[in-house]
């Protein structure tokens, strides 16, 4: 059997992620692979680590990319820090959260659940309440972006309850890295993970994670081995720590290259700018959307800039509507997820795609095929 090469059309991607990669990001993915021991590599990774922690807001010096995508830096947090029989407060306002659930009851933990609607933030009060109710707590779980629904959660507010209930905050930031405000050493974050595929303009495939010095001891502290090998910290140190280099796994090469192409970008932006740039793009499309008539799910107060979850309207066929947008304009937008699926569609704006040609395209293209 003789396969062609394969070229996939090129497409705008205005979806929940991957998102619009910066072409310089894929320039960088096609340089020469060289080893991942080499001293040229081994001074990237440097300069890698240095740029999550600009774009993390941190000194921490455990801040590693994980050589997969965000789901694994979700486990990252969870296998190395949460041992048997501990119980953690887990925020679930979405599809993340519950995921959050299913990484603690798998390392045998006990999930206290803390349930706000969909499409609403985690409630700084109900997480109040539940550290009140369980001081034997030694977590606290939630999402910063819930990109299932578009919903911001205040998580400076819930990391300082954490910190004042002594308990160590693990934080998901897969969406909302590069594109909301986000401080880990002022806010006090423990253990942090994203994914480069969303805000980053980046390709998908890596996880930037890091550890307070607190977590650090707490993973120290064990007395149960990691249950997973690969994610296992106190192993992957050997690699990403200071000093020698040791092999731990074969890191991603190319990709780290990209990684480093798109951290680069966003320092050279400016992070504020960035955020400026992801809240201006969304007000435009906004104005857009609205005057096609289309509603959002999320209250203006705690909507992503970066994810615009809106209903689908009445008479419209959701799987047509987007298929129409793909095959006619290239443009691909979002499904709604779990509870939303059938009911909203989810227009990303993350990172190289929050640009105006890109809204510019989507609400002609929308205005087209719905009109
Ligand atoms: N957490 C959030 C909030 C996400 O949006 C996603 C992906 O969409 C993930 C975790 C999982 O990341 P990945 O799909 O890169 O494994």
């Amino acid at each position: 059997m003789t396969l062609a090469p394969f070229n996939p059309t090129p497409r705008t991607l205005m979806g929940p992620g991957p998102s619009d990669v910066h072409p310089q990001v894929l320039q960088a993915l096609g340089k020469p692979t060289i080893g991942h021991l080499d001293p040229q590599f081994v001074a990237m990774m440097d300069e890698v680590k240095a740029l999550i922690q600009y774009a993390f807001q941190t000194e921490n010096p455990f801040t590693i990319a994980v050589s997969a995508p965000g789901s694994a830096g979700m486990e990252t947090c969870f296998v190395n820090l949460v041992e048997p029989g501990e119980k953690v407060i887990v925020c679930r306002n979405g599809v993340f959260g519950e995921r959050m659930r299913q990484n603690v009851v798998r390392v045998g933990g006990e999930a206290v659940m803390v349930d706000d609607e969909w499409g609403t933030p985690v409630s700084v009060d109900k997480v109040a309440q539940a550290l009140a109710d369980h001081p034997d707590a030694k977590f606290l779980a939630f999402v910063h972006a819930e990109t299932s629904t578009g919903a911001l959660s205040d998580a400076k507010a819930l990391c300082a309850l954490a910190q004042q209930h002594e308990v160590l905050s693990i934080v998901d930031a897969v969406t909302s890295l590069g594109g909301n405000e986000l401080r880990v050493d002022e806010w006090g974050i423990d253990a942090i993970y994203s994914g480069s595929q969303k805000c980053l303009s980046c390709v998908p495939g890596l996880s930037p994670v890091s550890f307070s010095a607190k977590a650090v001891a707490k993973l120290e502290a064990r007395t149960t081995p990691v249950p997973s090998w690969f994610l296992d910290q106190t192993l992957v140190m050997g690699y990403w720590g200071g000093g020698k280099r040791s092999y731990h796994h074969t890191a991603p090469v190319n990709s780290l290259y990209a990684l480093h192409e798109s951290l680069r970008l966003l320092q050279q932006e400016g992070l504020e700018n960035a955020w400026a740039r992801h809240r201006a793009m969304h007000e435009k499309l906004k104005a857009g959307l609205e005057k096609l008539g289309l509603s959002f799910v999320v209250d203006e107060a705690s909507r992503l800039p970066q994810l615009n979850a809106v209903y689908i309207p009445e008479g419209a066929d959701d799987g047509a509507v987007r298929s129409a947008l793909l095959e006619r304009f290239n443009l691909e937008i979002g499904a709604g997820l779990g509870d939303l699926a059938g009911k909203a569609w989810r227009i990303g704006l993350m990172g190289y795609a929050a640009r105006e040609e890109n809204v510019v395209l989507c609400l002609a293209a929308l205005d087209e095929v719905l009109n």
